[in-house]
């Protein structure tokens, strides 16, 4: 009964581990695919947006650089044309003074980095800013040369971001013929332009046909093959991951709208992977909370658990024990029960044998005496030759013995119980008898009978002579207490009620002492040895029970004691 419980929690303490492991390693892959699908739809998804991105800033700051050379261009072709230059050059000398004014102020107009103005020698004639340095002979010559521009390492850009156009200044002769008077070049800087990303990690090369890299963000590149730094370009609008310098960019090319010339737009990527990183770190932050937190109840759970297990094996154990105790209790008292019923029925044999003899020696007592009395008479009568009135007392003698002989049958009979059949007993008779026999000490005791009975006999069903014994045994007792008594009394009254006869036998003697209802105990008395035993009033109740009648016993109010005997009537008035 006990080993059940602890059987199947040992199983489950035994099963909980090997499922809870199985849900961890379950758990464990699910989070690492769900981590491996984040990380890739974030990376393309931001590196989507990164080059949608790109693509707008590429275009817009292809659009503004193409915009700025265009409008350098125009400019430097007007200023080719311009009277002051033309005629400083054609050898007007009052103009060729006024020229670096001139040119400081064309400067200031059109917002160019540095003019300078080259005579058909290609020797410097003037500049603005006036401290301008003249250009190395040889790039002064291929600028002359090919009217266009090239980036100066050393020049008056700095080196940065910075491009030189170059226009013939053309002169006309009186003929119309068109003279070559000299070179005006014109540095514009657009370093501001290239470098407007460049804070937030972007770059861009500008590049001409040939792969030469003519504009960077950064100075470093500038001037270099464009294959040495992007060995894999692709043409088009795909964007394509590059390191450069151990940078990661993602890489766009488009031609920007100016001779032919493309711009390689060049966006970081390491703020992409920052952005991966930390919406993973919040869904790993999120699934470790979740997992402490699921860790927190199942091991609360499963301490409550535990604590219920150990307190329900632990009542059943209890339980057990008292069962036990309980059971080990039963048979002992059990055993002891039995004991004490054999030696019951032992004791309860001998007891009934006591009562038994007591009672018959009891009841042949009354007899015997009275017996003697008349035997002493009748010697006396005999004596005086009063032959007839001897022969009366031999003949009480001889009732006496014929009723002790009855009343030993009836003690025979008290012991089978019911063993004789009923009559139907008139009351009056029985109490007249009983009278008879107690005749002697009545007279001798000097005590007045009062005798109150109805004219009609009153029916009972009884065994005669038992009932007088309960009369004799109550006769007896009021003599008893009357003894002494100056003027004693006893009264006697029969009634008849609906379904009851009743009989009272009063005396005027002290009264009952103590307690009423242990007078009909066995062998209690309250009178010396001698002279009772106890038995009578518990013989006569028991009598009246037999006969489903009642033996009652009080004081009467005026004093002395009653007995009083209640016995159904019969209906019959045979
Ligand atoms: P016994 O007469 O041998 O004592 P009983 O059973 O007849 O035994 O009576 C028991 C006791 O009841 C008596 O000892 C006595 O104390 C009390 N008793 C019986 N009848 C009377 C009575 N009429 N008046 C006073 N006491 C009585």
């Amino acid at each position: 009964m006990q080993s059940m419980p602890v059987r199947t929690s040992s199983s489950r303490a035994a099963l909980l581990p090997k499922g809870l492991s199985g849900l961890l390693m379950l758990l464990a892959l699910v989070l690492a695919s769900l981590f491996w699908v984040s990380n890739s739809v974030l990376t393309e998804r931001y590196t989507l947006q990164l080059a949608e991105r790109a693509f707008v800033r590429s275009a817009l700051q292809a659009g503004r650089i193409a915009e700025a050379l265009r409008g350098a261009t125009v400019t430097v072709s007007l200023m080719g044309r311009d009277a002051t230059l033309v005629a400083a050059l054609s050898g007007d000398s009052s103009q060729l003074a006024a020229l670096p004014e001139h040119l400081v102020a064309l400067q200031r107009e059109t917002r160019l980095h540095a003019l300078q103005v080259l005579d058909g020698e290609g020797v410097q004639r003037a500049a603005a800013p006036p401290a301008t340095p003249p250009l190395a002979p040889d790039l002064a010559a291929a600028t002359r040369r090919a009217s266009t521009f090239t980036a100066p390492k050393d020049g008056p850009g700095g080196g940065t971001g910075a491009l030189l156009f170059g226009q013939t200044i053309a002169g006309t002769t009186a003929a119309g013929l068109e003279l070559d008077l000299g070179t005006l070049i014109v540095t514009v800087d657009i370093s501001d332009l290239l470098s407007a990303w460049s804070q937030q990690g972007d770059q861009m090369l500008i590049t001409s046909p040939g792969g030469r890299v003519e504009l960077a963000s950064r100075p470093l590149w500038q001037g270099a093959e464009i294959d040495t730094l992007i060995p894999a370009q692709t043409d088009g609008p795909v964007p394509w991951q590059q390191v450069i310098d151990g940078v990661e960019y993602l890489a766009l090319s488009r031609p920007i709208g100016f001779r032919d010339w493309r711009m390689t737009y060049l966006a970081a990527t390491g703020d992409l992977e920052d952005r991966v990183n930390s919406v993973l770190a919040l869904e790993v932050t999120f699934f470790a909370t979740l997992a402490a937190l699921i860790f927190f109840v199942t091991a609360r759970r499963a301490a409550r658990e535990s604590t219920r297990m150990r307190s329900e094996s632990s009542n059943l154990r209890e339980l057990n024990a008292r069962l036990t105790r309980e059971i080990e209790e039963r048979s002992r008292v059990e055993r002891s029960l039995q004991e004490a019923e054999r030696s019951l029925e032992q004791s309860s044999k001998l007891a009934a044998l006591g009562q038994m003899s007591a009672a018959v020696a009891h009841e042949l007592n009354q007899p015997l005496a009275a017996m003697k009395t008349y035997i002493a008479g009748a010697q006396l009568l005999l004596r005086r030759n009063r032959t007839e009135e001897a022969v009366t007392s031999f003949q009480r003698v001889d009732d006496l013995i014929t009723r002790m002989n009855a009343l030993t049958q009836q003690l025979k009979s008290f012991s089978r119980k019911g063993g004789q059949d009923l009559v139907q007993v008139d009351l009056r008779q029985v109490v007249t008898e009983a009278l008879a026999i107690m005749a002697p000490q009545v007279g001798q005791q000097g005590v007045t009978i009062t005798k109150l009975m109805p004219s009609d006999p009153i029916f009972v069903l009884g065994d005669p002579l038992r009932l007088e014994q309960i009369f004799i045994n109550l006769l007896r007792n009021a003599l008893d207490a009357l003894r002494g008594h100056e003027a004693p009394v006893i009264t006697i009254e029969l009634f008849r009620g609906e379904a009851l006869a009743r009989v009272q036998v009063r005396d005027n003697g002290p009264g009952i002492e103590g307690d009423q209802l242990q007078l009909f105990e066995p062998f209690y008395t309250t009178k010396s040895a001698g002279d009772g035993v106890g038995l009578g009033l518990a013989i006569s109740a028991q009598i009246a029970r037999d006969l489903d009648g009642t033996l009652r016993g009080r004081n009467a109010t005026e004093g002395g004691a009653v007995f009083e005997l209640e016995l159904p009537l019969s209906g019959g008035t045979t």
